[in-house]
């Protein structure tokens, strides 16, 4: 049997921390960082819950990405750039196949961030996933849901709906051949958390947040912060990949509730189009404008012929659906 301490050494212990922004990782009572001088730190958790939040027998490699990703995210929201992490984890077994895959999964995309592991909490319970992630930035500068204004282009990164539509294939609403599954399935499982927009984005946008319950009900929040309301053309939204070969009815209703994509959504001023645009091929990532703020405190959807449309549906809430 594997004890809590070789756990830790042998999972998540077991790389040196190169970086002067980490003074002492695991194995202290506390991490210690330091702060870069004129830097804001940025701070942010995510639980992900088994049953809830993932299957139980989900791959355990893509669990360990989808965790730290869904953290980055929120980093990526606001401007800032990773610094480290700590992950409390309650788990039903020591099982050193499923901990090896999920270290990978968890280091790869740490790495690739040079966000650094620096601590946590191991448990014996039910398989429960919750990271705290730590980031930088400048002074004054983070993306803030409560600084969109009247006149602002919306802006949407990358693509939406493919996620879900991989949910919705996975609960048997719908068939996917084998491949079109596979490739919405990786949107579900490891989505590309937008750090380099995030950060490119400094400067540019106003308010910034990021896509997890779908666009609906997340672009609610800023217009909520803001108090400002909202136009969106639903079919100039950036449709997924996969999802582009749905009827009409199931490209709109996707893009805009489904959830899991992990994509940004954020505010710029008109006379900003030319250095959005140019964020985005810097970091190689698509920027599609998708509509605007305005004054009356609602989000308005517009089809392509300008027409108001209407839903009954809604993002999706953790506390009223079962
Ligand atoms: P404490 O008794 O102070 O809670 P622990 O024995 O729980 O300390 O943990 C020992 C060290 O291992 C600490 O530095 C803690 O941050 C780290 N740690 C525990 N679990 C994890 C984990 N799952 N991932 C990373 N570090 C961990
Ligand atoms: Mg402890």
């Amino acid at each position: 049997m594997l004890s809590e301490f070789d756990l830790i050494k042998q999972y998540f212990d077991h790389t040196q921390i190169n970086d002067a922004r980490i003074a002492l990782g695991i194995g202290d009572d506390c991490a210690l960082i330091n702060p870069t001088a004129g830097m804001q730190l940025a701070i942010s958790t995510d639980m992900l819950v088994s049953g809830r939040h993932f299957f139980p027998d989900a791959d355990a490699f893509m669990l360990g990405h989808k965790s730290l990703a869904v953290n980055l995210s929120d980093l990526a929201a606001m401007g800032a750039r990773p610094l480290a992490f700590t992950l409390a984890l309650s788990l039903p077994e020591a099982n050193p196949t499923w901990l090896a895959a999920f270290s990978r999964g968890l280091f790869s995309l740490a790495k690739q961030h040079d966000c650094h592991l620096i601590g946590g909490d191991t448990t014996k319970g039910p398989l429960n996933i919750c990271i705290t992630i730590f980031g930088e930035v400048p002074f004054g500068m983070a993306l803030r849901r409560d600084a969109a204004k009247v006149g602002e282009d919306i802006w949407i990164s990358g693509s939406l709906g493919d996620a879900r539509l991989a949910l919705g294939a996975y609960r048997y609403e719908l068939h996917l051949s084998e491949s079109m599954l596979t490739s919405a399935a990786q949107r579900l499982h490891q989505p590309t958390p937008r750090i380099d927009l995030g950060i490119a984005l400094r400067g540019i946008a106003s308010a910034a947040l990021d896509i997890s319950d779908g666009l609906s009900g997340d672009l609610g929040h800023i217009l909520e912060r803001s108090q400002v309301g909202a136009k969106i053309c639903l079919d100039d939204l950036p449709v997924g990949v996969i999802l582009r070969s749905q009827d009409l009815a199931r490209r709109r209703e996707f893009s805009l509730f489904g959830g899991d994509d992990y994509e940004l959504c954020f505010t710029a001023p008109k006379e900003k189009r030319e250095a959005v645009i140019a964020a985005g091929l810097a970091c190689q990532t698509h920027v599609t404008r998708v509509g605007e703020i305005v004054e009356q405190p609602e989000l308005q959807l517009l089809d392509a012929l300008g027409q108001n449309l209407t839903f009954d549906d809604t993002s999706f809430d953790h506390f009223r659906s079962s």
